[in-house]
C-alpha cells in the first residue's frame, strides 16, 4: 500500500515525497482513511508505531478544505500528557503543514511556563496542541474560545489519566461542540479508556497496532532509596561510576 490510495491531497502526497515518507505504517492505512471520512477512531498503539502522522495528516488535508478564520477560535484541539509531547505533536503538524497552500497555524500550550506569551500567540490559530490544565486556565482567560472546536484528538490518553487529568478532561468535554469528530489514542486498552470510548466516540473505527516487543522486557529497573538531599549526588556517582552515556 502506498500513500497516494489512502484519499489524500495532492499537495500532501508532494510534502510526503518531499519528506521520504514512502509507505504509510500500519497505524496510518487504516487511520487515514477513516479520519478523511469524518468517523471517530480509537487507536490502541504505542509511540513509535506512526499514530502521530495517522492523525496529523489527515487532519491538515480537511483543514486545507475548510479552516475558520475566526479570531481566538480553534477547529482543532489536541490534548497532550506533557509539555514535551505537545511540542513534539505541533513539530509534527508544522512539519507537514509549513509549505502546504493554505496557511495552517499551530500552536502548544502547557503549564509549567509564563501564560502571557501563549496568550499573546493565540492570535488566528488552527491547531491548539494543549495539555489540559493550562488550556483551562487560557479558556478561563478568555485568551482562546471553543466553540469552533470540529476535530477533538485524546493522544497517549491513559497517560492523561494516570497523571490525574481525569477532572480537566471532563471539564473540557462539557466546554466543546457536541457535534464533532473524535479521535482517541493510547498505548492500552484500560477500563477507564473504555469508559472515555463510551462517552465520546461515536461508532468509532478500533485499530489495534500490536507492539512489536515490549520495551520494558529490554529495560533493566533498578530503585535505590535515599533521601532528598542524597539524589543529586547518588546520580552523578552513578553517571560516573557505571560510565553511562545516555541518560
Ligand atoms: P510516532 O509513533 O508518531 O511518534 O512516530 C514515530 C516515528 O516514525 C517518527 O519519527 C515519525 O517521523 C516516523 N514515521 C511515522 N510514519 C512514518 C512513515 N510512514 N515513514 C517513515 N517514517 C515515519
Amino acid at each position: 500500500m502506498s500513500f497516494t490510495s489512502l484519499g489524500l491531497s495532492g499537495s500532501l502526497l508532494k510534502v510526503l515525497t518531499d519528506q521520504k515518507f514512502t509507505k504509510p505504517y500500519p497505524i496510518q492505512d487504516q487511520a487515514i482513511p477513516a479520519v478523511l471520512n469524518g468517523k471517530d477512531v480509537l487507536g490502541i498503539a504505542k509511540t513509535g508505531s506512526g499514530k502521530t502522522a495517522s492523525y496529523v495528516l489527515p487532519i491538515l488535508d480537511k483543514l486545507q478544505k475548510n479552516s475558520s478564520t475566526k479570531n481566538r477560535h480553534v477547529n482543532v484541539l489536541v490534548l497532550v500528557p506533557t509539555r514535551e509531547l505537545a511540542v513534539q505533536v505541533k513539530d509534527v503538524f508544522q512539519q507537514f503543514g509549513s509549505s502546504l497552500p493554505e496557511r495552517i497555524k499551530t500552536l502548544a500550550v502547557y503549564g509549567g511556563v509564563s501564560i502571557n506569551p501563549q496568550m499573546q500567540a493565540l492570535n488566528h490559530v488552527n491547531v491548539l496542541v494543549a495539555t489540559p490544565g493550562r488550556l483551562l486556565d487560557l479558556v478561563e482567560s478568555n485568551a482562546v474560545h471553543l466553540s469552533e472546536i470540529k476535530t477533538l484528538v485524546l493522544d497517549e490518553a491513559d497517560k492523561m489519566l494516570s497523571m490525574g487529568f481525569k477532572d480537566e478532561i471532563d471539564r473540557i468535554f462539557k466546554l466543546i461542540p457536541k457535534r464533532r469528530q473524535n479521535l482517541l489514542f493510547s498505548a492500552t486498552l484500560s477500563e477507564d479508556i473504555d469508559a472515555i470510548n463510551q462517552l465520546i466516540l461515536k461508532e468509532p473505527v478500533l485499530i489495534k497496532i500490536e507492539a512489536e516487543k515490549d520495551s520494558i522486557e529490554l529495560i533493566k529497573q533498578v530503585g535505590y532509596w535515599v533521601s532528598e538531599e542524597k539524589k543529586g549526588p547518588l546520580l552523578r556517582y552513578l553517571i560516573k561510576n557505571g560510565d553511562l552515556k545516555q541518560v
